[in-house]
């Protein structure tokens, strides 16, 4: 399988060259040349076969020729082996024929342990085939930056150095970042808020001495390798619903517009789904885009769901390159009209076909509390805030006859509510309780670097620090 960027400038090129540039040469977002699909009977036999099985033959269709069905099985086991649910993406029963995916069973609780428990050991591998070494520098607002220093300790061929705002993320967040003491990952503490942190990493890797020197790579959400291993559980969630003998809709709480891609990739490949619920906290962009077709950059407002406070979704690109019939030029154009105007619009027809498959829904704080009492009081069961957003539009998308009544709808529960406790305990007056393997989270010891907002203290640190 070879890959190309959406502004059409770079590859075709190997999975493992993708996986380790992360952001193509001309800006873009690499994906494959074709999407590989599976006929309705090869995904009838994937019944009954455990996650990690399904995950190899999955993620082997987009690195043919490179790492065969055999070796990513072996990956995915190695990845998700610490679960804490042998099942690792389990189903929950709501009413309505709503079911929620329960994606928080990693080391970190939320749903990114999937993708980046994955990437870790592809990169590591890539890594060492190359006989070298990286520098993975990254900002974070919290859930990602957890995911991935678990995700890397222990791993060889990488140094991780994950920025994060000082005083700005949740304890919970913090601790997970600064508890994780093996050599080569690092939390900082940037006495800046979260763009700064961002504007720093954007400047080590503009710097082409600094970047070189140290072979600085990237685990953002754009790396196509981050998509791959999350379109499995849509697969596998769809099958203990009855897919592929009935289409599923699914309702994705989302930020970077990056877990929901992978469900639409699960489509491209053969999964029948009728339609994706694209759910939001009150920073709207995407539900005003699929409203009126034009993508507008507003102030980000910090919400109750903050892994969703977000204005650019920058794995929309990857849609946008499929909706405009895979014109690298037309996208180009887009996103320069985007980062010069903070705006781009399509074509009413382009608008058109995305809402065959799209709807955009939004809620705002005080919704949202709400829809956490109301699970709590009806079934007993704490969700947190990201998860109660995804479960309020699909309960909207059943009352609005939005999908078939016979179609199931699959509500992604992202994180694990006492990532996000005091949100729940507010809305619900019920504090969670985090799950057993972290229960001493917060009496941990914590390691940390504090730097100030500035590029070269940054570089200092990483020179200093890194083992190569
Ligand atoms: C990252 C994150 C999201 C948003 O996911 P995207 O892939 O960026 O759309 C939603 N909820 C939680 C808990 C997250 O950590």
């Amino acid at each position: 399988m070879e890959y190309i960027s959406t502004r059409g400038k770079d590859g075709p090129l190997s999975f493992e060259t993708a996986l380790l540039n992360g952001l193509a040469r001309d800006g873009g977002l690499y994906l494959p040349t074709s999407w590989p699909s599976f006929s309705a009977s090869e995904i009838r036999a994937m019944h009954g076969k455990p996650y990690v099985e399904i995950a190899g033959q999955i993620m082997s269709r987009f690195t043919d020729g490179e790492l065969h069905e055999e070796q990513i099985t072996e990956m995915a086991a190695d990845a998700y082996c610490s679960f804490t649910c042998k099942d690792i993406a389990p189903l929950k029963a709501m009413q309505q024929d709503i079911h929620l995916l329960e994606l928080f069973y990693g080391p970190t609780i939320a749903f990114k342990d999937y993708a980046m428990q994955f990437l870790s050991r592809a990169f590591d591998a890539a890594l060492s085939r190359q006989n070298r070494q990286a520098v993975i520098l990254g900002a974070t607002s919290g859930d990602t930056g957890s995911a991935a220093l678990e995700a890397f300790r222990g791993r060889e061929a990488v140094d991780v150095f994950i920025l994060f705002p000082e005083g700005r993320v949740s304890p919970v967040q913090q601790k997970q970042m600064t508890s994780v003491r093996d050599a080569g990952v690092h939390a900082i503490a940037v006495k800046g808020d979260f763009d700064d942190c961002q504007a720093l990493v954007k400047a080590c890797f503009n710097d082409a001495t600094f970047r070189d020197k140290v072979g600085l790579s990237a685990v953002n959400s754009i790396n196509w390798a981050r998509l791959m291993p999350q379109i499995v559980y849509y697969f596998t969630s769809a099958l203990a619903l009855g897919a592929p003998d009935k289409p599923m809709a699914f309702s994705v709480p989302t930020g970077n517009f990056g877990n929901v891609f992978a469900g639409w990739v699960a489509m491209q490949m053969g999964l029948p789904v009728e339609r994706f619920i694209v759910s939001s906290n009150r920073n709207d962009i995407l539900t005003r885009f699929f409203e009126g077709g034009v993508m507008e950059r507003r102030d980000v407002h910090p919400s109750l769901s903050p892994s969703m406070d977000i204005q650019v979704s920058s794995n929309f690109e990857r849609l946008l390159f499929e909706l405009l019939g895979r014109d690298g030029k037309a996208v180009a154009e887009a996103m320069q009209n985007f980062a010069e105007r903070g705006l781009f619009s399509v074509e009413d027809k382009v608008l058109q076909s995305a809402l065959q498959v799209f709807s955009g829904y939004c809620l705002d704080d005080l919704g949202t509390s709400a829809e956490i009492k109301r699970c709590f009081d009806m079934h007993n069961y704490l969700i947190d805030p990201h998860s109660a957003v995804g479960l309020a539009a699909a309960r909207n998308a059943r009352a609005a006859n939005l999908v078939d009544k016979s179609t199931p709808i699959i509500s992604l529960a992202c994180a694990h509510p006492a990532k996000f406790p005091d949100a729940v305990h507010q809305a619900s007056a019920q504090m969670p309780t985090l799950p057993d393997g972290l229960a001493d989270l917060m009496s941990r010891e914590e390691q940390m670097f504090t730097v100030p907002n500035d590029m070269a203290a940054v570089q200092k640190l990483v020179l200093e620090h890194r083992r190569s």
